[in-house]
């Protein structure tokens, strides 16, 4: 049973006119569900409860159409369906026991209001700030009262859906936050000027938030401490001086700093608890409960956190998103099954490509309505079938864990000696040490299966998988990077590389062969690998340019909220980086490039050329079955298939999900409209 060292975190804590039942607090998080998807929303919102989170919260939640982020999928409160959508989740949340929170939110200059054509409000006339060519509108006392008003509606929608916590959304570049603001709030009225003045209105919504709504929901603020990268450490400071002004007026203190990529950063560059050292003060200036987040999965760091008086809730979004069971594993002793996060944020790129969420380590995350999956249950097996899972990579060892879990005899056969694939091998790359989690976490659970077999050094060919006689085959052997320069901006290989160049790819750099003279690294796949190889490479010492054909490095980490900091690292790093480049030659000397743009050639002397384009699959084993199977030989085995980066290269995310849908669907007959079900 439970650790007494971790008692506390299972006190319950007073929060206004509610309790909350523990100390686990899953904060307010995107989902790329919103307003559009309520039931998946509700399913997944409810399984946090399930999973033991005393306080399960929406997403940021528009009070009006006047604050409008499509394509990024926001919750609203606009009307009365939306308290009806909202009631599912709430109704969910309460079945567990715990309290559910409402994000009431303004985005300002932020939104630009592109699918409801309103005009954005903000303290002042100012561009807008995602980068849309539109400017707010800025507010006069008319707006302010209209914006008290929508505010005051959306608090009692909220009540009315059933939330036990409303919040005022103060931060984060929104719209409370440039009122805030000495560096934005230009304003000569009483909304303007001093700290005062300037903290009026949020004064005036949390009072109002308190008059309407205040007897039966806790009123929450979410606020920033700042001390992000480079601000003033005057703003910094009256930061603190606002916070002590307004301390007892909140019910709760929702703590953070402006900067996402500290905030939410990768794991990367941003370590657990990284936000302690901005907010630890807090505390000490009101007597409120306070929340912070923190990517705490450790909970000798979440109890030393409360025992320190840092905070009285262990504030969470991506925890709760890889393990909803997080809570419940550390109140009955079970840690070793707890599935961390390993910061990846594949779960916020959801949000920013207006799609359902999905998560590395937890492949049933988004789909607990959609498909009814479960992260702790899966039915068990309905025959004595045998399974041959071939390659422990993320998509093996997931489809190994879930089929044992169903209770099938499972043999996973593995080429190297060490376990995980793709995982074990980048893991070792500058900063991701902990993406070993996937392989950490489906390890310690296969150990404890009586029923599943893992064999180490098991290169298997055709006859030796024939050989083992199982009844049903699995090839999750993954792939292996190209060196010929297929790509996205080569649709062949290219003819134009010398045979005697030094040539290298990723799986190169992995197994320890690195250049040791001036590198060019062609990125034309333009995820995390192309920046993290010429990490690896310059902290050799070795001159790098990193090319791309793209406007801006490791383009797609604009998804996973790093960008900023993979091209500052890169620079400070002193990596040349040269975009809107495509390679067209290297002779062993000399790489030339293209201006994707104006065509213009140049030449760079480079003794290494590293691909980062493209990856095969590893299929070989599949098709030579295939094949036999084709040519009508008896097979000993009843199906074949393939899974993850071998039927398809992907994010490991990708790979973990194949693995554990064909665990799920295995001996079923899947429902194939599942994937349509979108509400
Ligand atoms: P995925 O991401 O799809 O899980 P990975 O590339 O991470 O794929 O893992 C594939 C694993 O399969 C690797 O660990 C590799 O060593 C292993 N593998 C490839 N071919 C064979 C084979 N013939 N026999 C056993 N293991 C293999
Ligand atoms: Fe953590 Fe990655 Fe899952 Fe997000 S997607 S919760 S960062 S493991």
């Amino acid at each position: 049973m439970r650790d007494k060292r971790y008692d506390l975190l299972f006190e319950p804590v007073k929060i206004g006119p509610v309790t909350a039942k523990n100390r686990f607090y899953q904060v307010p998080h995107c989902t790329g569900l919103g307003r559009l998807r309520p039931r998946m929303l509700a399913a997944l919102r409810g399984m946090k409860a399930e999973g033991g989170w005393g306080v399960v919260c929406t997403e940021y939640c528009s009070i009006h159409p006047a604050s409008d982020d499509l394509p990024h999928p926001h919750a609203s409160l606009w009307n009365d369906d939306d308290i009806k959508d909202h009631a599912l989740m709430t109704e969910a949340v309460h079945r567990h026991g715990a309290l559910a929170g409402a994000e009431l939110w303004v985005g300002g200059a932020r939104t630009a209001n592109l699918y409801t054509r309103e005009t954005a409000i903000d303290v002042a006339s100012m561009p807008n700030l995602a980068g849309h060519p539109y400017q707010s509108q800025a507010m006069d006392k008319s707006d302010i009262r209209e914006l008290r008003r929508w505010h005051r509606n959306a608090a009692l929608r909220a009540k009315e859906a059933g939330f036990d916590i409303v919040y005022v959304y103060a931060t984060h570049g929104y719209l409370l936050s440039h009122f805030l603001s000495a560096h934005s709030n230009t304003r000569s009225d009483e909304y303007g000027g001093s700290m005062e003045n300037r903290a009026r209105l949020v004064r005036e919504l949390i009072e109002d938030t308190k008059d309407a709504v205040g007897e039966k929901c806790a009123v929450a603020v979410r606020y920033s401490v700042g001390g992000d990268d480079g601000e003033d450490p005057s703003l910094t400071s009256e930061r603190r001086d606002r916070l002590e002004m307004l301390a007892e007026l909140p019910d709760l203190w929702d703590i953070n700093i402006n900067d996402y990529y500290q905030e939410m950063g990768v794991s990367r560059f941003i370590k657990e608890g990284s936000l302690e050292e901005h907010m630890s003060f807090v505390k000490s200036v009101t007597t409120k409960p306070v929340v912070t987040v923190g990517r705490f999965t450790s909970p000798d760091t979440m109890a030393s956190q409360v025992r320190r008086g840092i905070v009285d809730f262990i504030g969470a979004a991506r925890p709760s998103i890889a393990d909803p069971f997080l809570p419940k594993k550390i109140e009955e002793g079970r840690l070793e099954e707890i599935r961390e996060c390993i910061g990846c944020n594949i779960c916020y790129a959801g949000d920013g490509l207006g799609v359902p969420i999905r998560c590395t380590q937890n492949p049933t995350m988004g789909e607990e309505w959609r498909r009814g999956w479960h992260p702790e249950q899966i039915p068990q097996k309905s025959s004595d079938a045998s399974v041959l899972i071939v390659g422990a990579g993320p998509a093996g060892l997931e489809a190994a864990r879930a089929l044992g879990q169903r209770g099938y005899r499972v043999t996973l056969a593995e080429a190297t000696r060490e376990l995980g694939g793709r995982v074990a091998r980048e893991s070792t790359l500058p900063g991701l040490g902990e993406w070993r989690r996937v392989s950490d976490y489906r390890l310690g659970q296969i150990e404890a299966m009586p029923n599943v077999e893992v064999f180490r050094e098991s290169e298997l060919s055709v006859d030796e998988v024939l050989a083992v006689g199982a009844d049903h085959l699995v090839m999750a052997t993954g792939s292996t990077w190209r060196a010929d320069g297929f790509g996205r901006t080569h649709p062949k290989p290219l003819t134009t590389l010398s045979t005697a160049a030094r040539i290298l790819t990723p799986d190169d750099i992995m197994a320890g062969q690195l250049p040791d003279g001036p590198t060019v690294i062609f990125d034309d796949d333009s995820f995390y690998m192309g920046g993290v190889i010429a990490e690896k490479v310059r902290r050799e010492n070795v001159p790098v340019t990193l090319v791309t054909p793209e406007n801006v490095v490791s383009a797609w980490c604009e998804y996973t909220s790093e960008h900023y900091q993979v091209q500052k690292n890169l620079l400070e790093l002193g990596v040349d980086i040269k975009t809107g480049h495509s390679l067209l030659a290297y002779d062993g000397r000399e790489v030339t490039l293209c201006c994707i743009h104006t065509e213009r050639q140049q030449s760079i002397e480079a003794g290494a050329l590293i691909m980062v384009t493209a990856r095969s699959p590893r299929d070989e084993l599949y098709q030579a079955l295939k094949q036999r199977m084709e040519e009508g030989a008896q097979m000993p085995f009843r199906s074949l298939r393939r899974i993850g980066d071998c039927e398809a290269p992907a994010m490991i995310a990708a790979a973990v999900y194949a693995g554990h849908r064909y665990a799920r669907e295995f001996d079923t007959e899947p429902d194939p409209d599942a994937s349509c079900r979108l509400k």
